[in-house]
């Protein structure tokens, strides 16, 4: 898969080419977003172009040793683990790379656009829920443990993170916390929400561009300026201001202030990831100095703490706590993370 056969994300890509070019990879990254729209094509592509002998051009070649073992999905360092079940001819022990043939031919056929059901279909197990269990994880920890066959990149691709297991979960956590040199982790997820807040933060994310050219929806336009004149006053800790803005945050209704604490999660993921490449970030500011100076305010020494309060902050909406008191808690541990950069 070559990033040039994606359409729709080429800010993404050359985002994320500039990041490998730089090499500053992490070891564990997350493409969050449908299938159907492309989120495999582009973990695919993007493990290609990390281990294409010949980039160019922000894409892979195509045509190197490499790249064609990348193509055929036969390349020894990659491996794939995603949901599955018991089948007629599997039935004990069973885990993805029990369904390995299968799995390969469904994406080949699909050109990895298949959606999940597609998957079940395809496996002949329809009538049953597909679940990336603790032998699969198991399988993730020792294949990653191996050396590497080509002498490069080991690579795990998790395909719909978002069904495994709970235990499968904290054995993944274990490798997240402490992962192997030259491993990478690629975990692709269509709803992020059902994946623990621990792995959540744990992982870069790429968020892929859902549908349409256009990120940012009407709501999160609104949510724009409310963001901005918060941030600001994150920066100065004046009481009397940044309790004015509290209480304007607090007038959301719930649903309203999970989805504004959800988009702001997805800004400073983008912050991240544009600051590590010292690009700008459309903050909707209409403040071209502040959109290109926050985002270095945001890196690899604060983000986890930043997603670690936001999460915080959403479960506290969701349980029904004082918004008033987790909005200003939420408030002094993001001025205090972003201290830290
Ligand atoms: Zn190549």
């Amino acid at each position: 898969m070559q990033f040039k056969d994606i359409e729709g994300q080429q800010d993404t890509i050359t985002r994320l080419t500039e990041i490998i070019d730089s090499g500053r990879v992490s070891h564990a990254q997350m493409v969050l977003g449908a299938t159907a729209d492309g989120a495999l094509q582009l973990a695919l592509a993007y493990l290609q172009y990390l281990c294409c002998e010949n980039r160019h051009n922000h894409d892979s070649c195509g045509e190197c040793p490499s790249c064609k073992k990348m193509a055929s999905l036969m390349h020894p360092d990659l491996h794939f683990v995603f949901p599955n079940a018991a089948t007629a001819k599997v039935d004990k022990n069973y885990w993805s790379g029990d369904f390995m043939p299968e799995f390969r031919e469904f994406l080949l056929q699909n050109n990895a656009h298949g959606t999940l059901d597609e998957w079940y279909a395809h496996l002949g197990i329809e009538n049953k829920q597909g679940m990336i269990r603790e032998l699969d994880a198991a399988h993730i920890v020792s294949d990653l443990g191996l050396k590497s066959y080509e002498g490069g990149w080991k690579m795990m691709v998790v395909w719909m993170a978002e069904k495994m297991n709970p235990a499968a979960a904290n054995e993944l956590l274990k490798t997240l916390e402490e992962p192997n040199p030259g491993t990478i982790i690629m975990m692709v997820c269509e709803n992020d929400e059902r994946l623990l807040p621990t792995i959540r933060s744990r992982v870069q994310t790429i968020k892929l561009k859902a549908g349409s050219r256009e990120r940012r929806t009407t709501a999160d336009t609104e949510f724009a300026g409310l963001l901005v004149s918060w941030l600001r006053l994150l920066f100065k800790l004046k009481m009397k201001e940044l309790s004015a803005q509290v209480d304007k945050m607090a007038t959301l209704n719930r649903e309203q202030q999970k989805q504004f604490l959800g988009y702001t999660l997805g800004v400073m993921r983008d912050c991240f990831l544009h600051g590590a490449a010292g690009l700008p970030v459309d903050l909707g500011s209409g403040d071209q100095k502040f959109d290109a100076m926050f985002p270095t305010m945001v890196t690899v020494n604060n983000i986890e703490m930043i997603e670690k309060a936001l999460d915080e902050a959403i479960m506290a909406v969701e349980r029904n706590a004082n918004a008033k008191i987790a909005l200003m808690q939420l408030s002094f541990s993001m001025s205090k993370a972003l201290k830290k950069r």
